[in-house]
């Protein structure tokens, strides 16, 4: 019997697979049944048409026989086989299988990860294999063939009678057990049984094994025996698949709990079935809590990709934009076609065209949620809104549109976090801008100089506690046209006519004395200047320009060498006796330590540290 040589590309991803060190080996498997289940497709198409096939749904099944002695994993389909043609330009070419569609000058070396994600099809036994047999007889053909191959020598293909009546039985001789590799491990029971659950559980035939149970031995009490089943390992129907309506929030959230391993069940969930183009279905979840690694590098976005119930990709980052990296669940498409490789799926457009679907879908559940169930939606915000943040903030704003009515703040309304839409709301016809005010906590915002007279005016304030938020709203500059403003800003100016007279006059008259504060300050601050803002408190800063104290505190705080500076002016209460103290001091020499101690009493509100606290405390001493 004469030899024959594989085609040249079927020759190096053959080699390839052979020597390849991948992990994922055990995707054979997945493989030879996504064949199975495809051979047993195309015939059971064809009993619907044609009623001489005589099969029935019922009637088809994949089985696996596992043989310890012989070392061998058995998969077998009653489908539409192949004739001696069919095995040749199937088996013998990978340009027919279309498994792989690169070319032969493809780096495979470098990207052995596409075996794992994609359907690298029939040749991924010889990764486990040092001997593959193929019996096989297309339906209603008198001959059977038997297909041979050790791998990159070639193959024979010659005439049989052990062929099934009609399909195909391929026989695993596995590869001995080395230092490095052990390939016994897919002789047991439960690795077959593990990796069918994992990778093939929603194939629409039985995947049957026979299976040992160890029972109660009948009529004793403490007598075991291993009785032998024969178990369908798959369970056929995907969740996804289902009617909405068949289902309860129950089988919902206990798929969540098993598949995604939580042991809380989901805050929320969606199914999803998408009729149109692109078609596919989607199970979304939303975690009740942040897993523990959420805001760090180690958390992996991304959805399970199930191309017609078969897993290929564990965790595709690519359908979940980094602001909705929180969802969990899994996406199904038939549109999504196999043959391609990692770097032309990323490219795919049916993958992005359900990208941007379920994208979408994310925004308008949200907003649901936060019409319809405020509290829970809180709840949700609390656990990942600083993600949704960074989502206003990243990519110089682009997604600002998308996500700002999506935004809870704290406010000085009053407990609950309030929308920027409710914030608006509440404006009072004359007010023109959005305050906000940043600090380390709500109470530490209470105390700033700053907030008095904007509250005092009845304006609300927004209360920016995480970092991130004063970020978001330098990101977005305006909603609803009314720009964002920090009460720290000194620009930030709410009194009348008359009373910007007022105090031009008495700036004018105290200039020399503010000249000699701001020369003590020189360095620390850009001037020093009477204020009109403050009513309990002496002094406060301010900062002119984009950059604020608290976003200089955040920035300075990250690990780069380059530091920022903001430009800060200290604004003076001129009807606090302290000025009045001032002005009796001006000319003297105390004039520059009480402008120190105010500066840093300043900074000790604003949560600032002070630069140098033993000065501080000396100065305190010295003028009590
Ligand atoms: P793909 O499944 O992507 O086409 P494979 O390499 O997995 O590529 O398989 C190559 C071809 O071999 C299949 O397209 C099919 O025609 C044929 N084939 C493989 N396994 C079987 C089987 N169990 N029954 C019938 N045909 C099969
Ligand atoms: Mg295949």
């Amino acid at each position: 019997m004469e030899t024959k040589a594989f085609q040249a590309e079927s020759k190096k991803l053959l080699d390839m697979m052979i020597h390849s060190i991948y992990t994922h080996k055990e995707i054979f498997l997945r493989e030879l049944i996504s064949n199975a289940s495809d051979a047993i497709d195309k015939l059971y198409f064809r009993s619907l048409t044609d009623d001489s096939v005589g099969m029935n749904k019922e009637d088809f099944a994949i089985r696996i026989d596992t043989d310890k002695d012989a070392r061998t994993i058995t998969v077998t389909d009653n489908g539409i086989g192949m004739t001696a043609e069919e095995l040749e330009a199937n088996l013998g070419t990978i340009a027919a299988s279309g498994s792989l569609g690169f070319k032969t000058d493809n780096e495979l070396g470098d990207d052995s990860q596409i075996i794992g994600q994609f359907g690298v099809g029939f040749y991924s036994a010889f990764m486990v294999a040092k001997r593959v047999t193929v019996y096989t007889r297309a339906f209603g053909a008198a001959k059977g063939y038997k297909w041979q191959s050790e791998g990159v020598e070639g193959y024979t293909i010659e005439e049989t009678d052990e062929a099934p009546a009609n399909g195909t039985r391929i026989v695993l001789e596995l590869m001995d057990d080395t230092e490095e590799e052990g390939y016994s491990e897919f002789l047991e029971q439960y690795r077959i049984q593990g990796l069918v659950k994992r990778y093939s559980d929603y194939i629409r035939f039985p995947i049957q094994m026979e299976v040992s149970h160890r029972k109660l031995k009948e009529g004793t009490e403490d007598e075991y025996e291993d009785v032998i089943s024969l178990d369908t390992l798959n369970s056929m129907v995907p969740l996804w698949r289902k009617n909405r309506s068949e289902l309860t929030e129950d089988d919902y959230n206990s798929f969540y709990q098993e598949k995604f391993v939580d042991y809380m069940p989901p805050m929320a969930y969606k199914h999803v079935h998408n009729e149109g183009m692109p078609a596919y279905d989607a199970l979304l979840y939303i975690p009740a809590k942040a897993p523990f690694d959420y805001y760090t590098r180690e958390y992996e976005k991304g959805l399970q990709l199930y191309s017609n119930g078969v897993l290929i990709m564990e965790k595709c980052g690519d359908l979940l934009p980094d602001y909705y990296s929180f969802v969990r669940g899994l996406v199904d498409s038939e549109d999504l076609s196999l043959n391609i490789s990692r770097e032309m799926l990323q490219h795919d457009r049916q993958l992005k065209a359900i990208s941007r679907s379920i994208e979408k879908t994310i925004k308008s559940e949200l907003a649901q949620m936060l019409k319809k169930d405020r509290d829970k939606y809180a709840q949700f915000f609390e656990a990942f809104g600083t993600q949704l943040k960074y989502g206003v903030y990243a990519d110089y704003g682009m997604h600002k549109d998308d996500l700002q009515d999506l935004l809870l703040f704290e406010s000085s309304r009053g407990d609950k976090p309030v929308t920027l839409a409710e914030y608006v709301e509440n404006m009072p016809e004359e007010q023109k801008e959005i305050y906000y005010a940043s600090g380390a906590s709500r109470a530490a915002i209470e105390a700033l100089p700053q907030t008095e007279t904007v509250l005092a005016k009845g304006y609300e304030i927004l209360y920016f506690t995480a970092p991130v938020d004063e970020f978001a709203a330098k990101q977005m500059v305006s909603y609803k046209d009314k720009l964002f403003k920090s009460v720290t800003e000194s620009a930030l100016d709410l009194s009348t006519e008359e009373e910007k007279k007022a105090l031009d006059e008495k700036q004018e008259e105290n200039k020399d004395l503010l000249g000699e504060m701001s020369k003590a300050l020189e360095g620390k601050v850009e001037r020093v200047v009477l204020s009109s803002r403050l009513k309990s408190h002496p002094v406060c800063l301010t900062s002119e320009g984009d950059l604020t104290l608290e976003m200089q505190q955040v920035l300075n705080a990250m690990p780069t060498d380059k530091k920022v500076q903001a430009k800060v002016i200290m604004e003076v209460n001129p009807e606090h006796p302290v000025f009045a103290k001032l002005t009796a001091l001006a000319g003297t020499d105390k004039v520059a330590k009480y402008a120190k101690l105010l500066f840093n009493q300043a900074l000790l509100l604003e949560g600032m540290p002070i630069e140098n606290p033993t000065e501080f405390s000396e100065l305190i001493c010295e003028l009590m």
